[in-house]
């Protein structure tokens, strides 16, 4: 099968791999909705590898014995190798599993765990069908489009009481907008790129505050009758931007980390009595909640989706999100 490579910085190749082998609970996934995330960064660096990309959505293709999905189903693929059997697994929160397993151990593969490729493998409790009614590419946005987000808000409660900022408009935080609206929460949002600015205003966010500003804080303060936010949604990872999310929630309010890394201060946690979460993907027991999300927000998809690749274009497609003149891109393996 076919896997993207990166080589250098700025440098990367198609290259062929064997296609993987399973067992036991593994199932084999025919990729056909790769979308990217954070992988441009490692192109830009020169990261060598092809082991590249946590999403994916596509088609069972082989299930090593019969079990929860069959050969034919349109599926989004999990992100992770979690056990299964822990508490955490058991309730829905496997992201957070203390256990993760080899896959390409368990498989006896030499290849399976890479999403910019044309074949994956996944345990099948993993993979989740894609009701008939949602495309496989609306359906790939259960990844980190609308996943991490849609996770953090299922934490904090978010609704239709509150005001919800957005601090960082990548497809993460574009993502949380959707999530937002959807909720009926008046939507706030904080970024300095004016492309990602207007997307989020064309998908309902209200207000988009110029983290630059010096008077960023007071804009948001004028903005909520001097409270600040009822509920944060921290999507950069910039240890500035951290800070104005923990100084932007109101007393009492709440602050979800999407964003890896960085560094976060929390000089006013106590102050001002804070709750703060740290949030990576979504709970396997709200399936149901994260589908909806997605079936009434199609148009809105249609908004966050701004490209489409062929794998053989991965260059051009890493050197787009290098330009940050993007929301959500996808990659098609099989082209
Ligand atoms: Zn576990
Ligand atoms: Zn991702």
């Amino acid at each position: 099968m076919k896997v993207a490579a990166i080589t250098g910085p700025r440098e990367c190749q198609i290259v062929e791999k064997p296609d993987p082998q399973i067992r036991g609970e593994f199932a084999r996934v025919k990729i056909t909705v790769a979308p990217m995330c954070t992988e441009f960064k490692g192109y830009k660096e020169g990261w060598k590898g092809d082991a590249l990309g946590h999403e994916a959505a596509g088609e069972v293709v082989e299930t090593a014995r019969p079990g929860r999905v069959k050969p034919g189903d349109r599926v989004v693929v999990m992100p992770q190798y979690p056990c299964g059997r822990c508490e955490l697994c058991l309730s829905g929160d496997y992201i957070h599993c203390q256990h993760n397993l080899d896959p390409l151990a368990e498989c006896g593969s030499l290849s399976g765990t890479a999403t910019y490729a044309q074949y994956c493998i996944k345990q099948d409790w993993l993979l989740l069908p894609i009701p008939e009614d949602i495309s496989t590419e609306y359906g790939a946005m259960a990844c980190c489009g609308l996943g991490p987000t849609f996770g953090a808000m299922q934490r904090m409660n978010v609704d239709a009481f509150d005001t919800l900022l957005v601090v960082g408009l990548g497809p993460v935080g574009l993502g949380a907008v959707i999530n937002g609206v959807y909720r009926g929460a008046r939507v706030i949002a904080v970024e300095s790129n004016p492309y990602r600015a207007a997307l989020a205003q064309n998908l309902g966010a209200e207000l988009i505050i110029d983290p630059n500003d010096p008077d960023a804080l007071r804009v948001l303060q004028n903005a909520t009758a001097g409270r600040g936010a009822d509920k944060v949604v921290e999507c950069t990872a910039n240890p500035a931007a951290q800070k104005l999310a923990v100084l932007a929630a109101r007393r009492r309010g709440q602050v979800g980390f999407v964003g890896w890394g960085g560094h976060i201060e929390l000089e006013n946690m106590i102050p001002d009595g804070l709750s703060l979460h740290g949030c990576w993907h979504w709970n396997l027991h709200d399936q149901s909640r994260m589908w909806q999300v997605i079936r009434a927000s199609q148009e809105a998809l249609d908004r966050l989706i701004t490209h489409r690749f062929s794998m053989s274009q991965v260059k051009d497609a890493w050197e787009l999100q290098l330009t940050g003149q993007c929301g959500k891109v996808l990659l098609d393996p099989w082209r």
